[in-house]
């Protein structure tokens, strides 16, 4: 594609977002909204509150939800699907193609089994969706002219085998020594605690990837395949330009540094590569009885896909909030987005 065809795209990127901004009144186009304003972390707020700090940290984690399952998850993978540490030493066919294996199986389980029961067999209907619009189908920006396997083309291909990249980067460096490794016994507080870090590094780390990747430049280059989704679903999440690939998963290499377990290294990456499909589900939670019994797609990334220049980062550190680009959800916030818009384009 020729230079002005992509600042072309972009541009009508810019074009779709701003009318998209303006048309939109109160949220109203939206089909379910959660309560809102969007709330964040207490962790960060002044005076400190460790009740309620306690209590979202048990509430992201227990009684059920995507990080405990990507520990059960990680802890499969590790004890069951994964080679011997001492088998990584050498780069070999054999092990590198078990985890790359592993690794599709477990995105086609979480973002393809989400697919399925919310999209395909409408277990939900539009229960808790928060965009009703069908996903697109025949329509020229996407990869095979359809967005589905457009997103299952670009995490397959991509995704997963970047992910696998660095994980055998991960494994073979363990093996060799090169990369600190941390054994239970030695520090088991320590051990556990790295479980609970991952997500609170994942919000800085992405916050910042992120706001990067808005970066004209590499919007254009990278990042606008991710956009190609205003409205998304479960293979929205890792479906990403390979340079995004290698930027946001390179968060692992944080552990060339900070020692951990192999577990701790396969948590890491299924931590951003499986909620990437979670958070994009495009439904707040799965619902059993009329109740949310595990929360899924947030409204915050999904505000997003649709406005674009709000919500670069996650609700565990309130980074958007301190760069004055948080979008809660209310009509009020919507007003600043649009007034930033307008300054933006340089109109009154
Ligand atoms: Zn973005
Ligand atoms: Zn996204």
């Amino acid at each position: 594609m020729s230079e002005q065809l992509t600042a072309d795209a972009t541009s009508d990127v810019n074009r779709t977002a701003t009318s998209a901004v303006r048309r939109e009144k109160r949220g109203s186009k939206w089909n379910y909204r959660p309560d809102l304003p969007l709330q964040v972390s207490p962790m960060f707020q002044w005076p400190v509150r460790p009740l309620a700090i306690f209590s979202w940290i048990w509430k992201s984690w227990f009684p059920v939800s995507e990080r405990l399952i990507i520990v059960g998850l990680a802890a499969i993978s590790w004890f069951y699907l994964h080679p011997a540490l001492e088998d990584c030493r050498d780069l070999a066919f054999g092990w590198i193609a078990q985890i790359w294996a592993r690794n599709l199986g477990l995105m086609f389980l979480v973002a393809g089994g989400l697919h399925l029961y919310f999209f395909v067999f409408r277990k939900q209907g539009d229960v808790r969706r928060y965009d009703a619009r069908a996903l697109k189908t025949d329509n020229n920006s996407f990869t095979f002219k359809n967005q589905v396997l457009d997103n299952m083309f670009w995490s397959c291909a991509s995704g997963v085998t970047i992910w696998s990249a660095y994980e055998v980067l991960m494994m073979w460096g363990m093996a060799n020594g090169y990369v600190p490794t941390l054994a239970w016994s030695e520090s088991p507080v320590w051990f556990v605690l790295l479980f609970l870090l991952v997500p609170l590094w994942e919000s800085f780390y992405f916050y910042w990837v992120h706001r990067f990747l808005h970066w004209p430049p590499l919007y254009r280059i990278a990042h606008a395949l991710h956009h190609r989704n205003t409205n998304v679903g479960p293979w929205s999440g890792m479906s990403m330009h390979p340079i995004e690939h290698v930027l946001y998963l390179g968060t692992v290499l944080i552990h060339w540094v900070v020692a951990a377990h192999p577990l701790h290294i396969i948590y890491h990456l299924q931590y951003f590569t499986l909620t990437a499909a979670t958070t994009h589900t495009g439904f707040e939670g799965l619902v059993v009885k009329d109740k949310n019994r595990l929360s899924l797609g947030t409204f915050h990334h999904q505000m997003h896909h649709r406005y674009f220049e709000c919500n670069y980062g996650g609700l565990e550190m309130p980074w958007d909030k301190w760069f004055g680009s948080f979008h809660d959800g209310t009509s009020e916030a919507h007003e600043r987005l649009r007034g930033r818009r307008r300054r933006a384009l340089g109109e009154a």
